[in-house]
């Protein structure tokens, strides 16, 4: 393993009342830091920015209203900076802030400048601190919960896996704060219906994710052929002994042998997706079987995709099971498609390299 994403969740970072946990994030740290010095690159991916700005502000909860949310955003993420960067102060190490939206992910040209972003403060032995840009963040660009744009962020940074801290041990098979039977989950393979069923809804009060969210994150992290821990705040001392593989805590949810590289699973999880174009069965085994889309195999295709743009790949009955790159705008494809009974018709419409199959 060389490099690990570690999502802390409000609830572990901030206290009730809204005040920082100094001391959480002071221990989180000097874990962090036994991590660095093992040679392993870090990144934080932290919440808890709304909540330490209704604090800041005296408020007695979290306000509903977009522009209040948004003014508490920006006066919590000052302070949950300081307090890493005295944490981090202590250990001799940098940190660096990172403030990013959905729209940053799905944009080919933007995840490559903040990949490069990344790799420099990892050449530089600095510790990225990532939140969602909540302060500006707008429905259409938004994660709203931190879970995902972890998940994100260990794909963009090529992880090896992400650790999500809450105030939960991990999976159950119910509630355990409401279902005495609820039996705990160590390992998780495949995640299936029954795993999502038992996924429920988070009792915390500060969070924004549940264990929905975590889910969804187990997903994407698994999907691209990585690991993920669900991991309690209150075992925060011996993060290092169970990241090394030491001890054993919280759920881990196996990688599948997808094993993904970053550019496709770039394209399946996080590209902004602008098309689809509908295929005929031989088409749909030939790409299946790793090989391109030609215009012969085309029946259709809808949205106002341009060449570059990400689309769909979907047999007629609109069954989506792959995710390309398309070389050719879609009134390019539909002229192609008319003359493609024409021998000399071999035009890439999505190369092979560029198509992320679905499960
Ligand atoms: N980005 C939000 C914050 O810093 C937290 C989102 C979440 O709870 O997942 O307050």
């Amino acid at each position: 393993m060389k490099r690990i994403v570690i999502k802390i969740g409000s609830s572990s970072l901030v206290k009730t009342g809204g005040k920082i946990n100094n001391e959480f994030i002071y221990t989180l740290v000097s874990e962090i830091a036994k991590m660095i010095r093992g040679g392993l690159d870090v990144c934080v991916v932290t919440s808890g920015a709304v909540a330490s700005g209704v604090g800041k502000l005296g408020l007695s909860e979290k306000p509903k209203s977009l522009d209040k949310k948004q003014a508490c955003a920006a006066i919590g993420q000052m302070n949950l900076m300081q307090a890493y960067e005295q944490a981090f102060d202590v250990f001799d190490i940098k940190c660096a802030q990172i403030l990013v939206n959905h729209d940053d992910f799905g944009n080919r040209d933007r995840t490559e400048r903040m990949t490069d972003t990344f790799k420099r403060l990892f050449f530089y032995g600095v510790v990225p601190v990532v939140n969602e840009n909540d302060a500006l963040a707008v429905e259409e660009i938004k994660f709203g919960d931190n879970d995902t744009l972890s998940a994100l962020v260990t794909i963009v940074t090529e992880s090896d896996l992400l650790v999500l801290i809450s105030d939960i041990d991990g999976l159950y098979t119910a509630n355990p704060h409401s279902d005495k039977t609820a039996e705990f989950i160590s390992r998780v393979g495949k995640i299936d219906e029954t795993i999502e069923k038992m996924a429920g809804t988070s009792d915390s009060s500060v969070g924004t994710g549940g264990m929905i969210t975590k889910i969804k994150a187990a997903e994407i992290v698994t999907g691209f052929g990585k690991k993920m821990l669900i991991f309690n705040k209150s075992g925060i001392n011996s993060l290092y002994d169970v990241v090394c593989g030491k001890e054993e805590k919280g759920t881990l949810f196996e990688p599948t042998e997808r094993n993904l590289s970053v550019k496709k699973a770039w394209i399946y999880f996080c590209a902004n997706v602008k098309g689809r174009i509908y295929v005929d069965k031989g088409a749909e085994k030939a790409v299946k079987e790793r090989k391109s889309l030609l215009p012969v195999g085309i029946t259709g295709s809808e949205g106002g995709f341009s060449a570059g743009d990400v689309v769909e790949l979907a047999s007629e009955d609109g069954n989506v099971f792959a995710k390309g790159i398309v070389n050719y705008s879609r009134e390019e494809t539909g002229i192609f498609n008319e003359y493609s009974k024409t021998p000399n018709s071999k035009r890439v419409v999505v190369h092979a390299d560029n198509i992320a199959l679905s499960f």
